[in-house]
């Protein structure tokens, strides 16, 4: 293994390839989910094991290069110019403890490889809405998951991080790890994004899940025009087993789309009541919103990606977030205007109830924002090459759709912010005290930016 101070041709022997420009798999590497980035690095390692990423950081470190990570492909905001990507597609693996009711978790494993392991003893991860995100990537950022309002945050979750810094070294970060950077890094790495390192492991607490209760219900906004509001005044009375979203959107009118919603300008509300006992509060959604398609059922939770039901085509797409401390009704009934058919470009207007475990202190401490808020709204828009839409028109209808709610915002929430965001928003994530905090740690664990931040925080 070479130092960060040697400089060699390629990295040394790896346990996965090196794939170079032209290479059978590289352009695969590059592009994921999200197709508004393109990746166009000099080399791509394709890891198989935690010393492939320390070769990796190592290589790039010592050549002056930077290095990024992909899982999924879901969120990166920024094109990785030159340098190296490591693609951590292959380093899936899945240990469950059941007696612990722990799993380590490899750093490329999506949640699918987590519930396909935990399931068989009982157990749950702290999971989100769609099975093929990087359990890693998901977590760094907080997690809002399926099961947050009974749970909490995944973050809020995790034992212990395997990360390599960018000195190249593979360090076991804790909270009670001997040196303070580690015990810092530990802190940072729950919440407060990707940057400054590469995460190879994770070790994570489960919860005692197999089922739920969860779907959706389908309604048409042309028969319920105050349908947020009626789901808003619901949130209020629900017990912390049930969290719940919205999404707002017209379905194109293609064959493939579920008849009875082609052309229609619905509002998708997504339900997840992790108690049997629980299920009464669906059917009193049900008497208040009248769906057109109803999917709510009991089901495995190892197939909770059919809750929210999300497209699995990669597109090119980008957004803006609010995290709320409350739902101002005003606001919410002239949304489905400024979001509808007749929007200048196409957006999905997005709400997640939190409140309930989500706004509990964990045990220690962690990076994650704004824990006080009840909602987070979000405004995505596919953009071009996906859609004629450019990021100009998306941003502008963005600023208009979440205008009305700026009485209540706290701030931005990260992990649902796709695409570069402006400065003030990344910084508005965090308290300020937060933001200069991880701003100091990645300057001094990455003072050379080898790695740099999925969502670069800018100075005060
Ligand atoms: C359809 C969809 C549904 C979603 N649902 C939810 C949800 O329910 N709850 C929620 O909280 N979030 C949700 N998200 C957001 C999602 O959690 C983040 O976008 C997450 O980063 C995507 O994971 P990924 O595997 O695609 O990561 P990638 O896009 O591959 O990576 C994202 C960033 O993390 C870095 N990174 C990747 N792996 C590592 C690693 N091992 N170590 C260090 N850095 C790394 C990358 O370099 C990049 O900067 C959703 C996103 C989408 C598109």
């Amino acid at each position: 293994m070479t130092n960060a101070t040697e400089s060699s041709a390629e990295p040394p022997a790896l346990d996965g390839a090196l794939l170079l420009p032209g290479d059978d798999g590289f352009d695969a590497a590059c592009t994921g989910y999200q197709r508004a980035v393109s990746h166009r690095p000099g080399r791509v390692v394709a890891a198989r094991s935690a010393g492939d990423v320390r070769a990796a950081v190592t290589y790039a470190a010592g050549h002056g290069l930077a290095v990024s990570a992909r899982v999924g492909g879901h969120g990166p905001t920024t094109s990785l110019d030159g340098g190296v990507l490591v693609d951590l597609r292959g380093l899936t693996g899945v240990d469950v403890d059941p007696a612990r009711r722990t799993a380590r978790i490899d750093g490329g494993a999506t949640w699918q490889h987590v519930l396909d392991a935990a399931s068989p003893h009982g157990l749950a991860p702290l999971s989100g809405s769609s099975p093929h995100v990087g359990a890693v990537p998901y977590t760094l950022g907080g997690g809002i998951g399926l099961l947050g309002r009974r749970y909490g945050y995944a973050a809020d979750h995790v034992r212990a991080l395997e990360v390599v810094t960018a000195d190249g070294v593979l360090r076991r970060v804790t909270a009670s790890a001997k040196d303070e950077p580690e015990r810092e890094l530990f802190w940072a790495l729950r919440g407060g994004g990707a940057g400054g390192c590469i995460v190879t492991a994770m070790e994570l607490d489960l919860v005692e899940v197999s089922e739920v209760h969860g779907g959706s219900l389908y309604v048409d906004v042309a028969e319920a025009g105050d349908v947020l509001d009626r789901w808003r005044r619901w949130t209020e009375e629900v017990p912390d087993t049930v969290t719940s979203g919205v999404a707002m959107l017209v379905f194109p009118d293609v064959p493939g789309v579920p008849e009875e919603l082609r052309g229609r300008h619905i509002a998708q509300l997504q339900l997840c009541v992790a108690e049997a006992g629980d299920a009464d509060h669906v059917d009193r959604l049900r008497e208040l919103v009248p769906a057109v398609r109803d999917t709510v059922r009991t089901r495995a939770f190892a197939e909770s990606g059919a809750i929210f039901d999300e497209p699995d085509r990669p597109h090119a797409y980008r957004s803006r977030t609010a995290m709320l401390r409350a739902l101002d009704p005003g606001a919410l009934v002239r949304l489905p205007a400024t979001v509808g058919p007749a929007a200048p470009v196409m957006c999905v207007a997005g709400l997640r109830h939190l409140g309930g475990a989500f706004a509990r202190s964990p045990r220690v401490a962690s990076a994650v924002g704004h824990r006080e808020a009840a909602y987070l709204m979000s405004v995505l828009s596919p953009v071009a090459p996906t859609s004629e839409a450019t990021d100009e028109e998306a941003a502008t209808l963005h600023a208009d759709v979440l205008a009305p709610f700026a009485p209540d915002t706290l701030g931005a929430h990260l992990s649902f912010a796709f695409g570069r965001q402006a400065g003030a928003d990344v910084r508005s994530a965090f308290t300020p005290a937060t933001a200069d905090r991880l701003l100091r740690l990645r300057q001094r664990i990455d003072p050379g930016d080898t790695i740099p931040a999925n969502h670069p925080l800018p100075p005060r």
